[in-house]
């Protein structure tokens, strides 16, 4: 059955980054709602057209719309050996619905990467200059920072109330430091 991983943590922590590191390392999908959407932007697809202007406010994208796509990426064959999910559970209703799809105790563990937050607002700034992400500017940026508190943030409580355990790991430092501790929370959990 593989591993099945979720990935926690604010905007600007490093999830992208490192998620997609350690996908490799395990050999399993990374499966991020984040690029998935901005692919359906990019691509101009209904989905896309729907998703677009929310985004780049820093809001979340409606769950029925972001819950259809993670279902339908689930479904495919690479998915069937594990993966990590990164962006998605968002909130407890995504939460629920993804208990739903793959059962309850199928996720192995969360692991919540963790930033102060003058480091998160000082990496998304510079995200925006070097990718023009659209919803990479101050004010969506302190958007999306108080949707993951309102929002995200209660998962830290849901998952350990269901059974899966939440490990945090420090998201300060190199690339190559924050992932030689998340391999150790990993190998230790
Ligand atoms: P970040 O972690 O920097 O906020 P992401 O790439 O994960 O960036 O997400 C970018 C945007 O895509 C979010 O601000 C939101 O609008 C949308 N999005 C991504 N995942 C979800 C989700 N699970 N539910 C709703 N909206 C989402």
């Amino acid at each position: 059955m593989g591993r099945r991983i979720l990935f926690l943590g604010p905007p600007g922590a490093g999830k992208g980054t490192q998620a997609e590191r350690l996908a490799r390392a395990l050999g399993v999908p990374h499966i991020s709602t984040g690029v998935m959407l901005r692919d359906n932007v990019t691509r101009g697809t209904d989905l896309g057209k729907k998703a677009q202007a929310i985004m780049a406010a820093g809001d979340l994208v409606p769950d029925d719309l972001v819950v259809a796509m993670v279902k339908d990426r689930l479904a495919q064959d690479d998915a069937a050996c594990g993966y990590l999910l990164d962006g998605f559970p968002r909130n407890v209703v995504q939460a629920r619905a993804l208990d739903e799809a793959i059962g309850t105790g199928a996720l192995e563990m969360a692991l919540l990467l963790e930033a102060d937050e003058e480091e998160l607002v000082g990496r998304l700034l510079q995200r925006a200059l070097d990718e023009g992400r659209e919803d990479d500017n101050e004010t969506t940026i302190r958007n999306r920072l108080q949707v993951y508190r309102d929002e995200t943030e209660p998962l830290v409580g849901y998952y350990p109330e269901n059974d899966v355990s939440v490990v945090a790991v420090d998201g300060m430092g190199t690339i190559e430091e924050v992932f030689a501790r998340m391999m150790t929370a990993l190998v230790d959990n």
